[in-house]
């Protein structure tokens, strides 16, 4: 595959009919073409979403059940991805299988990094092929014909040829960890929350990873590296401004063995930092789930990371009783984690916490669970309220364990990415205390 910065030209030797004779492939070749950077990122970034789509589906209903397939129709047509025959193809649907190719490539080389990655990624490229060649019909025979049923493994021999592209590496390496959600850094509610709302919040529509930090904080006046920028970004997040971070953080810590000074000395550059008031005025992202379950893992002291990826099950399990999580539930959310569906657990601890039965939002950010949780305490969000029978109790039977690995939401947002990239790298570089 060649990548140019601007052309969006396509050198082809035969016509796209003739390339992508069916709506599902093999991806024995790997694309020839020049693309542009920019369909390089939003192929990148569609796939991923709906890779994380046939996840979540894969987890909430089971294969090749007709809700399943209604399902993933739906997440198909919204994504475009081809996956069925036509009676009459056009032009589109050639475009579309171009696409299904190219951005299977792209996520290949992100994907074949590691063992753990390798796995999720073939998991949901199995259940979307399996989906596909199903709805190929009287077409099957013809399609295996066609590829004659043979093909060769390839792995992540591409790998060191891209590595020595300096456009594409960092894209890749952050593309298997890259939130394509909404961009939290804006935030609607500056100001608008007080310091003493903290722990009503705290406990009624934190996400817990921020409830174990927040609990920490409060208890230890002191929070490591790891677990302030955590949660200080979750908080500037939902809306404290400069100042009231500023007072938050100081009112804690002079509690413990730091004194005024000292908080003014150590702490409060990093504050203002974090707030784009020092160094290189990155306004920084708050953390999404994929950052902080992939990325710097909690060690003895720190309270930061997920407590679905992070904690040991019988912890995690006493965690969700002290949270007086219904403990008919705690078994489905220790399964999902047992499976590596940690975003899917959190989403089903949000539905106990709340008593609905369906969040309604596939889960990709813990300010996003915050926003949610105010939408429905206030009012303002209809949801289904629980039943006697949920719909995840169709989880299927046959799901294999995967990491939830990716994230999906209504917008690519490629700058947030990289500004939380940049911001982060930024920060670190630049020093912190302990
Ligand atoms: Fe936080 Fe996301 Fe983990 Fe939930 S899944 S606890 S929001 S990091």
């Amino acid at each position: 595959m060649q990548f140019s910065r601007n052309s969006n030209r396509r050198l082809r030797c035969s016509p796209l009919a003739e390339i992508y004779p069916f709506p599902v492939q093999f991806y024995e070749q790997p694309p020839t073409e020049n693309i542009s950077l920019q369909d390089f990122e939003s192929f990148a970034v569609e796939r991923l979403k709906l890779l994380k789509s046939i996840e979540t589906i894969g987890v909430s209903y089971i294969r090749a059940s007709e809700p399943y397939n209604k399902k993933l129709e739906i997440e198909l047509r919204k994504l475009k991805f081809p996956y069925r025959v036509s009676s009459e193809e056009k032009l589109d649907d050639y475009e579309i299988r171009r696409k299904d190719h190219i951005s299977h490539f792209i996520l290949r080389l992100a994907y074949c990094q590691s063992e753990e990655l390798r796995r999720w990624f073939i998991q949901q490229e199995l259940d979307f092929f399996r989906f596909r060649f199903n709805e190929l019909l009287d077409k099957q025979q013809e399609f295996l014909k066609h590829n004659k049923l043979e093909y060769q493994t390839i792995a992540s021999r591409s790998l060191p040829v891209i590595q020595s592209d300096e456009r594409l590496q960092p894209l890749l390496n952050h593309l298997s960890h890259a939130y394509v959600g909404q961009d939290y850094s804006v935030q609607k509610n500056v100001g608008k929350i007080s310091l003493e709302q903290i722990d009503s919040l705290a406990a009624k529509s934190y996400p817990p990873c921020m409830r174990q930090l927040h609990k920490a904080l409060r208890d230890n006046h002191h929070l490591r590296h790891g677990g302030r920028m955590q949660y200080g970004l979750f908080l500037k997040g939902i809306g404290l401004t400069l100042e009231q971070a500023l007072q938050f953080w100081k009112s804690e810590f002079i509690k413990g063995k730091v004194d005024p000074d000292k908080f003014d000395k150590l702490y409060s550059y990093n504050i203002r930092h974090s707030f784009g008031k020092e160094g290189k005025r990155v306004d920084y992202t708050p953390f999404s789930c994929m950052k902080i379950i992939m990325s710097n893992p909690p060690s003895q002291g720190d309270y930061h990371g997920c407590p679905f990826r992070h904690s040991d099950p019988e912890l995690l399990k006493q965690k969700l009783q002290s949270y007086k999580t219904p403990s008919a539930g705690i078994s489905q959310i220790l399964d999902l984690v047992k499976g590596m569906h940690y975003q899917l657990a959190c989403q089903k601890y949000f539905e106990l916490t709340h008593n609905i039965d369906e969040v309604g939002f596939s889960l990709s950010h813990p300010n996003q669970y915050f926003i949610e949780s105010q939408k429905f305490l206030s009012g303002s969000r209809d949801v289904k309220k629980e039943s006697s029978q949920p719909e995840n109790s169709q989880r299927s039977q046959g799901s294999q364990p995967t990491r939830s690995t990716s994230t999906c939401a209504s917008k690519p947002t490629s700058q947030a990415v990289s500004a939380d990239m940049e911001g982060l790298e930024e920060l670190l570089s630049e020093g912190y205390t302990e």
